[in-house]
């Protein structure tokens, strides 16, 4: 066989080991061309919300291919794009009215910047300043990392990151600098918006911080007309819990971005909802104040057909109470390690859990990250530290058998690689 020229994401070929192909996916599982069978414990880099290959989603794409492909969205509609949009506004907080459609949730955070902006510039107050939480993430595209937590991930671009105002992590005990910080930043007439990754930061390393610092946020938010946008790309279709983060501090944001499980995780799709005054700003015989942004597979029929199947597995099959039997399982989880020795910071939410490895060396670029990697793929089980952050972000369908298996191998990993307090 030839040699691969597949550049890899965040892969260092240079000492990546072989990469295993993968021939299917079932459920939690996927099957390698070698006949191995690996557990995703991590749902795909978070896509796969109810499992792989779901048979409705799987039924609705195969369905769609019968009747459309990629359409031009700018001047032309269809039905798919039509249903999803008004049952995503049925999903979503109260007070989201209008659904872009994109197709990452780069661009979807992308598109919520630039709505941010437009609004502000279009009501003839232009604001133009991002107000960013410390350790967040929103994408590795320019203006997603602008908002972004700096480090080694984009040191190499930063002369072409635009500057943000950042408030610190809300960690326990610290909530009140956060919110002061808001506050005073907020009240500059230049803040345009506070973007937040709400409850859980993913990639900054599984964070996590109570509801009522995110209600705390939006009211500090409205009191000085500094839009709120919710990163939900990640925390979105049940993640934490709840359909969407933000329900748990029954809040709304001005603009919510949701893709990753958008789709369950079958196909790219992704949707930036906004509020009406932020539509209403754009809405204008004036073509100066259009919203200017597209992508080429805006609104892609099969996506979207697919998103719809998802919203029907939500509607139709007892997805809450996945999600509840799984967070108790998670939960318990998160009891077996809280007195553990070679583990500090253990933490849940939702389906999450997350917890710090004792080691020498903390930080994304922590030599244990790749050793722990291969240490779970060895036992058939996909698990993608982030440094020495451990954790589990697994599909609904999982089963309690195999996550008590992922716990006995985070337990055995710590007594390989951790040092005790
Ligand atoms: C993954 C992620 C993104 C980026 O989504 P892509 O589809 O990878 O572009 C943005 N924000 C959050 C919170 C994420 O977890």
């Amino acid at each position: 066989m030839s040699r691969s020229r597949v550049w890899h994401p965040f892969t260092q070929h240079a000492i990546e080991p072989p990469i295993p192909s993968i021939v299917s996916t079932d459920g939690a599982w996927l099957q390698t061309n070698d006949g191995r069978r690996i557990l995703d414990a991590i749902s795909s880099w978070w896509v796969v919300t109810h499992g792989h290959r779901q048979p409705r989603i799987m039924e609705a794409i195969r369905i769609a291919t019968g009747m459309l492909d990629q359409v031009i969205f700018a001047g032309l509609t269809h039905q798919p794009a039509e249903q999803l949009a008004s049952a995503l506004i049925e999903m979503v907080p109260p007070g989201l009215d209008w659904v872009f459609y994109s197709d990452s949730g780069s661009t979807s955070v992308e598109v919520a910047l630039k709505m941010a902006l437009g609004y502000f510039r279009n009501i003839g107050a232009p604001r133009s300043r991002i107000i960013a939480m410390e350790h967040s993430y929103h994408g590795d595209t320019i203006g997603t990392m602008s908002v972004g937590a700096r480090g080694v991930f984009n040191a190499a671009y930063e002369p072409l990151l635009f500057e943000v105002d950042t408030i610190p992590f809300p960690a326990a005990g610290r909530e009140q600098e956060t919110l002061d910080r808001f506050e005073t930043l907020s009240l500059d007439r230049r803040a345009a918006a506070l973007i937040i990754e709400p409850l859980v930061l993913g990639a900054g390393g599984m964070l996590m911080y109570p509801a009522w610092v995110l209600a705390e946020l939006k009211r500090i938010a409205e009191a000085s007309g500094t839009l709120l946008i919710a990163d939900e790309v990640m925390t979105g279709w049940g993640r934490t819990g709840t359909i969407f983060a933000c329900e748990q501090a029954s809040i709304s944001p001005d603009i919510l971005c949701t893709s990753k499980g958008l789709t369950g995780g079958a196909v790219p799709l992704a949707a930036t909802l906004a509020s009406d005054a932020i539509f209403q700003a754009h809405y204008c015989v004036d073509r100066k104040k259009t919203f200017f942004h597209s992508s080429s597979y805006t609104a892609n029929p099969i996506a979207c057909a697919a998103a719809l199947a998802n919203v029907e597995v939500w509607r139709c099959e007892p997805v809450a109470e996945r999600i509840a039997a799984l967070s108790a399982r998670q939960a318990a989880g998160l009891q077996r390690f809280q007195n553990n020795p070679f583990f500090t910071e253990s933490r849940a939410n939702g389906t999450i859990l997350a917890l710090d490895l004792r080691t020498g060396s903390a930080g994304y670029l922590a030599e244990i990250g790749p050793k722990l990697r291969a240490f779970f793929l060895e036992r058939g089980m996909l698990v993608r530290p982030l440094g020495n952050v451990l954790y589990l972000l697994p599909p609904y369908c999982i089963t309690g058998d195999e996550l008590d298996g992922l716990y006995d191998a985070i337990e055995e990993a710590g007594e390989c690689f951790g040092s005790r307090s």
